[in-house]
């Protein structure tokens, strides 16, 4: 029998850790080198600085976790997730009285699901340390790479971040490279393949608040939340907006979407931002008290969005870029995520299918061979989806900051402001 594949997976985030899973499922040697250290670990400094991201999950990142060979990350998903039947809008009716519009996604009940980007992401390194063919390598920076002689250059940066390393040079078969908008994996292969790349920041920022779950009796579980637990909460701002995403311990995670010169009036006026939401977000300082609301908007960062478009995805049989790596997106379709989940279904089901149709030649040559084929056939499939979806998200947040608004509700204002 030959020997198995080396396989470096580039980045431990959702997309990465479940390219590692496939592989491992396959039999692959497979080698998970991450920037960070161990996200389980409390001490990690999170992604983004903020407590973590709580994201929609639909039914294309489920599907693609379903065909990963383990129940247990379902299982997990499904344990620990809220369903979202759709969106409640946030207004102030004509007397000033708050009113709420829920807008189902579904006419047959199907929902996405609120899931904490962190607890899911750590879940899959779980199952990942049970598999005996899965290394990990934390606090590894990838450098370079060459992609003909498959050969990476990482940055050992030793548990605290701050060594100025050690370079280690690993050798590999096939690398999958997700490690996110900022990869390092695609920049190195832009030296091999020449790629199409086109990349822009829009002119919104974010920042994180959160709402409170209310103390209640231990058995009172669904009274904890303050607003439905079932929705994605909007406060639609017409040029911005305000939104809200139930976690199952009944707190919320909230994210403020705003021009950045927005921002920029509010930081040289912070007082001015509970009435900034007053007169905006309706509601909201009942349910975040404007201390707080001032304390995150302090202490917590003010992240840009980035939209990234690239094309192809691969090199011969030795690289793929996976998940925001290849198509990092705006939020406001919530896809991001579930598109790089996606990617991973996609990428294997191919490399399976040209595994299959040659199944009889199984020696290193010939598993190359066949992998180049199907990464050719992967960057030619996935480029058009994932640019169509880059631009739905893009195109989403009219949407959801004023499209979201209901006729009557928009004919009603028309009315007051003529
Ligand atoms: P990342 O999550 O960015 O992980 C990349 C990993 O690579 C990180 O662990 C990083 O430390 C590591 N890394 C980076 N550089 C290197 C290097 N040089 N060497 C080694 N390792 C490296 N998506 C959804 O599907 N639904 C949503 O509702 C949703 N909401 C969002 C809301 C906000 C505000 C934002 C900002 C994003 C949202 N997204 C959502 C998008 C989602 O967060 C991303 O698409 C997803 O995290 C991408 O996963 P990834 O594994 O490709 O990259």
């Amino acid at each position: 029998m030959s020997k198995p594949q080396k396989v470096v997976v580039v980045g431990a985030g959702p997309v990465g850790s479940l390219a590692a899973l496939y592989s491992a499922q396959r039999g692959y040697e497979v080698h998970i080198y991450e920037l960070r250290s161990d996200l389980r670990d409390p001490s990690t400094v999170p992604l983004n600085f903020t407590k973590s991201i709580n994201l929609a999950l639909s039914e294309r990142g489920i599907n693609a976790m379903r065909h990963s060979g383990s129940s247990k990350l379902l299982d997990h998903v499904f344990s620990t997730t809220l369903p979202m039947e759709g969106r409640m809008i946030h207004t102030k009716g004509s007397k000033g009285e708050l009113e709420e519009e829920p807008q189902s996604y579904d006419i047959h009940g199907r929902t996405v699901f609120a899931v904490d980007r962190a607890d899911l992401n750590g879940r899959m390194l779980d199952i990942l340390e049970e598999a005996p063919n899965v290394t990990f390598h934390f606090n590894h920076k990838l450098l370079t790479a060459d992609f003909k002689k498959c050969v990476a250059y990482f940055e050992n940066r030793g548990p605290d971040q701050t060594d100025p390393g050690s370079t280690v040079n690993v050798d590999f078969d096939f690398m999958m490279g997700a490690d996110g908008a900022h990869s390092a994996a695609r920049n190195q292969l832009m030296r091999f393949v020449r790629m199409d790349y086109q990349q822009q920041y829009i002119d919104t920022l974010w920042c994180e608040f959160q709402i409170q779950a209310k103390e209640v009796k231990p058995d009172n579980s669904m009274g904890r939340f303050r607003i439905s637990p079932n929705h994605l909460h909007i406060w639609p701002g017409g040029k911005f907006m305000f939104i809200a995403i139930p976690c199952s311990d009944g707190s919320f995670t909230c994210t403020l979407f705003l021009p950045a010169a927005e921002f920029a009036l509010l930081e040289l006026n912070p007082t001015g931002l509970p009435g900034f939401f007053d007169q905006n977000f309706p509601g909201v300082t009942e349910l975040i008290p404007p201390d707080k609301l001032m304390d995150s908007f302090d202490t917590n960062p003010h992240l840009p969005l980035i939209t990234i478009k690239c094309t192809p995805y691969h090199y011969s049989s030795s690289v793929v870029l996976l998940g925001d790596a290849a198509h990092a997106m705006v939020p406001f379709y919530g896809q991001g995520m579930n598109a790089g989940l996606e990617d991973v279904r996609m990428l294997f089901s191919i490399i399976d299918k040209y595994a299959e149709k040659d199944f009889e030649n199984t020696d290193h040559d010939s598993v190359a061979h066949q992998r180049a084929s199907a990464l050719e056939e992967y960057s030619e499939l996935r480029t058009p989806d994932a640019h169509a979806i880059n631009d739905l998200a893009l195109q989403n947040y009219e949407e959801m900051r004023a499209g979201v608004l209901s006729p009557t509700y928009r004919f009603r204002k028309w009315l007051e402001e003529s």
